[in-house]
């Protein structure tokens, strides 16, 4: 697996924080890390069909009495902005702020100065329903919820019907092993949970974020050590899965890199570089080392 930063995580279970399935969550949140620690706006402002634009406006982030470890406002460009259907990966050495930033945009946080806005309004005064809907952030520990293949895809959207299920799964090419597993989309999950590996896991997770069509996907690409077929197959389904929506990617692999519209590298919390992959490559900057070395280590 080519990994961009740091050495290959063998995740054996994916944990997918996967906002709008909240009674499912309910059911299991003992198992989730972080709770949203924000506050329900006094007066919803409602956004039914939103575009996907974002925009961070000066935001300084710390978390509960630590240090400032998000400082957009002292990067070059103190207001960042997103356009509707961007695919933007974060890159960055550990600890840089790639994941905070992400939160934010989730809301799992508020910043602690300035504003983080999604079609100019500001997240905090958005209606948490509408926030749920159009922003959906799937993490690397993709997790499988006990239940069927189906129960697992639906989370994105309860109320789909097989047919929907089916055509997410299509469309992220998750469709032909799972219908090879024993019971196809009727497969228990846990009962079976050995035969599904690390890469059909991300697929169903996928196919589930697919069904929920946010208009802001966050995805913290998984770092696990991918068998080469399904890291194909996962690169197909990652251009399906971004197309006609803004997409957030932690990224991890040059392949996705290649993919992206825009880079944005972070350091210290700060981002030191931001342009399309040729840009920052053509600068001779970090990206262009860190590329560099990348293209090294295939050759
Ligand atoms: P990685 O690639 O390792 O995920 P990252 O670029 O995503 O790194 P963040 O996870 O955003 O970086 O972390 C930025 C800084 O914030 C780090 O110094 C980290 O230790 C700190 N941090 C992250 N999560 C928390 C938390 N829940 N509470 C306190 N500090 C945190």
């Amino acid at each position: 697996v080519r990994n961009f930063f740091g050495p290959i995580e063998d995740v054996a279970m994916f944990l997918n924080s996967y906002q709008s399935a909240a009674a499912a969550l309910e059911k299991v949140s003992g198992v989730l890390e972080e709770e949203p620690t924000v506050r329900d706006p006094a007066a919803p402002v409602r956004l039914s069909a939103a575009r996907g634009a974002l925009s961070f406006e000066g935001v300084r982030f710390g978390y509960a009495n630590g240090r400032t470890v998000l400082d957009l406002a002292e990067s070059g460009q103190r207001d960042l902005v997103l356009p509707a259907g961007q695919t933007v990966a974060l890159v960055g050495t550990t600890g840089a702020g790639k994941s905070t930033l992400a939160k934010l945009v989730a809301r799992f946080y508020d910043p602690s100065e300035g504003r983080v806005a999604l079609d100019g309004v500001d997240l905090r005064d958005l209606a948490p329903a509408d926030l749920r809907r159009a922003i959906v952030m799937v993490t690397q520990e993709a997790y499988l919820f006990s239940g069927t293949v189906a129960d697992n895809i639906a989370l994105g959207k309860p109320d789909a019907t097989s047919d929907e299920i089916r055509a997410a799964a299509r469309a992220v090419g998750a469709d032909a092993f799972i219908e090879s597993l024993p019971d196809g989309y009727a497969t228990d999950v846990n009962k079976r949970g050995g035969r599904v590996s690390a890469g059909q896991r991300q697929l169903i997770s996928f196919a589930r974020a697919f069904l929920a069509d946010p208009a802001v996907l966050i995805l913290d690409e998984a770092t696990a050590s991918l068998d080469l077929p399904s890291e194909r197959q996962v690169q197909d389904a990652l251009q399906r899965l971004l197309a006609d929506r803004t997409a957030i990617i932690i990224a991890h692999r040059l392949s996705t890199v290649a993919i992206a519209d825009r880079v944005l590298v972070m350091e210290h919390g700060r981002v030191i570089e931001d342009g399309t992959p040729g840009e920052l490559i053509a600068s001779g900057g970090k990206f262009a080392g860190l590329h560099a070395a990348w293209e090294d280590s295939l050759a």
